[in-house]
């Protein structure tokens, strides 16, 4: 679903990524984890180019980012994306959240674009908020329904970064199910996150990052049971 060759990034003259290899194959679950700062955001921003990249190849489901504004659209309607804060539109309800895309970017009539919308809401269990605003949901429910607006696009690519860490311990169970359905219907998913028990239960690997370079990947009983860099090991030492 994804190949990525020889990336490098900077911001500037400071260098974020630096040699990423990467592929990522169709239904496959990818768990990106690393101490703040290595470049996790950076990377998977990269991937549906909200970010540029200076070297290297990146390539979307047989779709290269570069400059041109035609593969960027392409890409966006293929990859779907979760950030830590929800990026709902406040000022919408949850079910007008959820049509925008599809109306204006897929071109579906309205009506084509609620029945898919109320679909996914009730996927994520939330179908009686529809009409509800942002600002009138928990942080759990707000995330639930960040998940089925990226849904509503039927991607074919979910990125995660990290959904869950604006939430407390409870409502954090709730969205990890939802990406634990999601996984198991076969959705490919690149998550950063550093809920671990997330990562053993769905992930098929683990990538470890440390000052832009991926240092360590393994799927993720080796990974947890025997790091093999120093890195790792603290890491795991500080989030375990
Ligand atoms: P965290 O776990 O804290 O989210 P991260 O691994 O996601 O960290 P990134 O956000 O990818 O890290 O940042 C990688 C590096 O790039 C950091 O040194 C950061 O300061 C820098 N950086 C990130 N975004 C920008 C930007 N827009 N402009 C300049 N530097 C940036
Ligand atoms: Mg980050």
């Amino acid at each position: 679903a994804a190949q990525i060759t020889t990336l490098n990034k900077w911001y500037g003259s400071h260098h974020v990524l630096r040699d990423i290899d990467l592929t990522v194959r169709s239904g496959e679950r990818i768990v990106i984890c690393g101490p703040s700062g290595s470049g996790k955001s950076t990377l998977i921003r990269c991937m549906n180019r909200l970010e540029e990249h200076q070297q290297g190849t990146i390539v979307v489901d047989g779709i290269e980012l570069n400059e041109s504004a035609k593969n960027i659209d392409e890409v966006r309607r293929e990859v779907g994306m979760v950030f830590q804060n929800f990026n709902l539109f406040p000022h919408l309800t949850i079910l007008q959240n959820r049509t925008l895309a599809p109306i204006w970017v897929q071109k579906l009539s309205r009506r084509e674009a609620e029945e898919t919308a109320m679909f996914f809401l009730d996927r994520v269990k939330i179908s009686e908020h529809a009409h509800k605003y942002p600002g009138q949901l928990s942080g759990g429910q707000q995330q639930r329904a960040a998940i089925a607006r990226s849904m509503c696009m039927k991607p074919r690519l979910m990125l995660f970064d990290e959904p869950t860490s604006a939430l407390d311990p409870e409502t954090i169970k709730e969205v990890l199910d939802t990406m634990i359905q999601l996984a198991n219907d076969g959705m490919t998913m690149v998550c950063v996150t550093h809920e671990m028990g997330f990562a053993q239960a769905v992930a098929d690997r683990v990538i470890f990052m440390d000052q832009g370079q991926i240092v360590e990947e393994n799927e993720p009983r080796t990974f947890f049971s025997n790091p093999v860099t120093e890195r790792a090991k603290l890491f795991l030492s500080q989030v375990l």
